[in-house]
């Protein structure tokens, strides 16, 4: 069975969960279907619950009133008969007076949970019994009965697997079998979910739990590019990724895929393949366990980074050193992301410099510190094992113009990357994307 998991644009109005019944039922075997909130819901339900903590009913009401406008709205025009758009009305009202009933309650992070998901809830009905109407068989499985996270917050695939193979078993003559993206129960049956665009994370937990043939993340571009298009001209869509180019790409900006999703895929060697709505039969990206034998796949990049040097001579053959600067970090619950070594210094990266100026002064305790802020990682993917010769002063050489402030290499063999300041940032992209890819 292939899972067809559909992000919030893709559902984002009729015409959309039209296209997308379309896509569904096009396959003459059953399929998974996971499909997001309509694109915007899960935000308003976010401010709604902002408004609730803020112990403001009225202002949480004006969103729901808007909410449940706007979905009414939506009804003439999805379903054609009378019956399945009563249904649906009521169905709607429901669910809209299910959200207005918080307004009157003490207001907690498990209120807000519940809140959250209705986006899910929603969105699957509706397409569920669109489809119903037109007369495919469908069935309509909660997350919440089998998507469950343990004690950590980390998804339990034993669980997912059993419950989800007795749910199937029971429902064993479905044609599309649709359920919700992002949300779940937790290890306390709460109800929870897997954070912000997490239906990538269930999509491919699916995958995983059903050994499926394929997870296939529709939106609306072509695939993952080689380039940011937004920043260089000319950028294409990368046919073929490793799990780990991917997961590289996803951690550094490539938004097309949420980072967690690469692991249950990878794990249970599963190709995860990128399409677009918009265009069906374009190829996409296809992520999967093949590494392309010297290929540079792509460039990504992420700002907002600050550097951080330690300079001392304490350093100088010291056991014990690095452990006592990244132990600073990680009280801080600060993660590094790169790393440069020499014998009487180290220079690492963060992303999250909120607590950046209770790092500095307890690092200070051990050396020298410098912090450069307003800096951007650049990082290239591809087969850069270090057997490979050439590839690293190809990149190198396309950043010969440019002031690095570090680069990393041999910590995976998937990538090198390096660290510039932001203001450099369109030159660098612009100036790999020449010498890589000729563009
Ligand atoms: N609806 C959720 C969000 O907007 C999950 C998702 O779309 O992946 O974050
Ligand atoms: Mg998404």
């Amino acid at each position: 069975m292939k899972v067809m998991k559909f992000g919030g644009t893709s559902v984002g109005s009729p015409s959309r969960m039209k296209e997308v019944t379309n896509l569904v039922v096009s396959y003459n075997e059953p399929v998974f279907v996971v499909l997001s909130a309509m694109s915007g819901t899960t935000n308003s339900l976010v401010e709604i619950s902002d408004y609730l903590y803020k112990k403001n009913p009225e202002g949480a009401n004006e969103v729901i009133n808007k909410l449940e406008n706007k979905y009414m709205a939506h009804i003439n025009e999805l379903y054609e008969t009378k019956e399945w758009q009563d249904r649906i009305r009521s169905f709607l009202k429901e669910e809209f007076n299910f959200i207005r009933t918080f307004t009157k309650e003490l207001f907690t992070s498990f209120e807000e949970k519940v809140i959250v998901a209705q986006g899910e809830i929603i969105s699957t009905n509706m397409v569920a019994n669109y489809m119903k109407e037109k007369g495919f068989n469908v069935k309509l499985i909660s997350a919440l009965d089998f998507m469950r996270t343990d004690k950590n917050g980390e998804p339990d695939l034993a669980y997912i697997k059993k419950n989800l193979s007795i749910i199937l078993e029971k429902e064993c003559d479905g044609q599309v079998y649709i359920t919700q993206g992002f949300i779940c129960r937790n290890a306390y049956d709460e109800i929870d979910n897997l954070q912000r665009g997490g239906s990538d994370y269930t999509a491919s937990l699916i995958g995983a739990a059903i050994c499926a043939d394929e997870i296939q993340i529709w939106t609306d571009i072509d695939g993952m590019h080689n380039n940011d298009p937004r920043i260089v001209e000319g950028t294409e869509p990368v046919h073929q990724l490793h799990f780990e180019e991917a997961a590289e790409l996803a951690y550094f900006g490539a938004k097309i895929l949420h980072p967690t999703c690469i692991q249950p895929a990878k794990y249970a060697g599963i190709p995860v393949r990128l399409l677009n709505t918009m265009a069906p039969e374009a190829e996409g990206t296809t992520i999967s366990n093949m590494t392309e034998y010297g290929k540079i796949k792509a460039v990504a990049a992420k700002d907002n980074i600050t550097a951080i040097k330690v300079k001392s001579s304490r350093m100088l053959l010291a056991t014990g050193f690095l452990r006592k600067v990244f132990e600073i970090f990680e009280s801080y619950q600060t993660p590094i992301d790169m790393v440069c070594t020499s014998e009487v210094g180290v220079s690492m990266s963060i992303d999250n410099s909120s607590h950046l100026t209770e790092i500095v002064d307890e690092l200070k305790k051990y050396g020298t510190v410098t912090v450069d802020t307003n800096m951007c990682i650049i990082c290239v993917v591809g087969d850069l094992d270090w057997s490979n010769v050439g590839f690293e002063t190809i990149a190198a050489e396309a950043m010969k113009n440019i002031p690095v402030r570090m680069i990393s290499y041999g910590g995976s063999n998937y990538n090198i990357s390096f660290l510039i300041r932001e203001e450099d940032k369109k030159r660098a992209l612009q100036s790999l994307s020449k010498t890589l890819f000729g563009k």
